[in-house]
């Protein structure tokens, strides 16, 4: 008896070392991604924080925003990293939804530098094949996934977070296009717009959606424009990164904020 006692003991030990986050902590909590440092600073500085959990090389900061359960990741710049750590963050806490925040180089005529874009859909763009004819964009098959829509309800609340903080004339909705470079290139540029009819372009967006889709969680990409991608984002984006970062923070406190309770996990 005594050792079948210790045995179990021994057991269920183990199981709780297995999977720390769950055994430690079942709460359900929002997600709150990121790319960079930056676009998580003002929320880490708002936020109460009860532990910092490293996995993968990642601080998962779980505790408090607003009055709600929240895990705040930093996942990296582009879509490997991006899915990784949006994987690892669903994998390990209960996440009831996810909010990513940050910046983004605005396409078009219509978004201007710090101008918000509530991605309504995400798509890869540089997801195709490659040949002696140059190359061609395609979808695929559900297999690889190109195009990813954003949940209803969390554009709906992002956006009148996002009017409420910066006013109309600022906040616009459409698709946001993801690959793994830094456009500024006027050219590429008119391609997003014209092939994707895309608003803003980004690192990560349809990584996460991506991975949201395989958890069946919901999701929205959240980006202020720091550049406009053109042949001057670099300088742009380096003298506005910070100011665009923080104006997303801002939008993600009030979407907390907004967020009614019944409808949401409890701290
Ligand atoms: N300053 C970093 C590089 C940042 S890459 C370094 O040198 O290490 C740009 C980041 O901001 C990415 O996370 C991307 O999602 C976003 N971004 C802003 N403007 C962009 C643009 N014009 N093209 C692509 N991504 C852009």
């Amino acid at each position: 008896m005594r050792r079948i006692c210790s045995f179990l003991i021994m057991v269920t030990v183990l199981c709780m070392l297995a999977c720390p986050a769950f055994s430690e902590d079942s709460m359900q909590r929002i997600g709150i991604i990121s790319a960079m440092q930056s676009e998580v600073k003002l929320l880490l500085s708002e936020a109460e924080i009860d532990r910092v959990d490293q996995v993968g090389g990642l601080d998962f900061h779980v505790g408090t925003l607003r009055g709600k359960p929240v895990v705040i990741v930093k996942a990296g710049i582009g879509k490997v990293l991006a899915a990784a750590g949006t994987a690892t963050l669903l994998n390990r806490y209960d996440i009831s939804e996810v909010i990513f925040t940050g910046v983004a180089g605005g396409v078009g005529d219509e978004t201007k530098v710090l101008d918000i874009v509530v991605g309504t859909g995400l798509v890869q763009h540089d997801l195709g094949k490659l040949s002696n004819d140059g190359f061609e964009w395609f979808d695929g098959s559900d297999d690889i996934g190109g195009w990813f829509a954003c949940d209803k309800n969390l554009i709906a609340l992002a956006l009148e977070a996002a009017v409420d903080t910066v006013g109309e004339d600022h906040v616009f909705q459409g698709v946001i296009a993801t690959g793994d470079q830094f456009v500024a290139s006027e050219q590429y540029v008119k391609h997003l717009q014209s092939d994707f009819n895309a608003l803003a372009c980004e690192m990560e967006g349809a990584s996460v959606a991506a991975v949201c889709e395989q958890y069946g969680v919901p999701y929205v990409v959240l980006r202020t424009m720091s550049d406009k991608a053109d042949g001057l984002a670099v300088s742009t984006y380096g003298a506005m990164v910070d100011t665009a970062s923080d104006n997303s923070c801002r939008i993600v406190l009030k979407m907390l904020e907004l967020m009614r309770d019944e409808q949401r996990p409890a701290a």
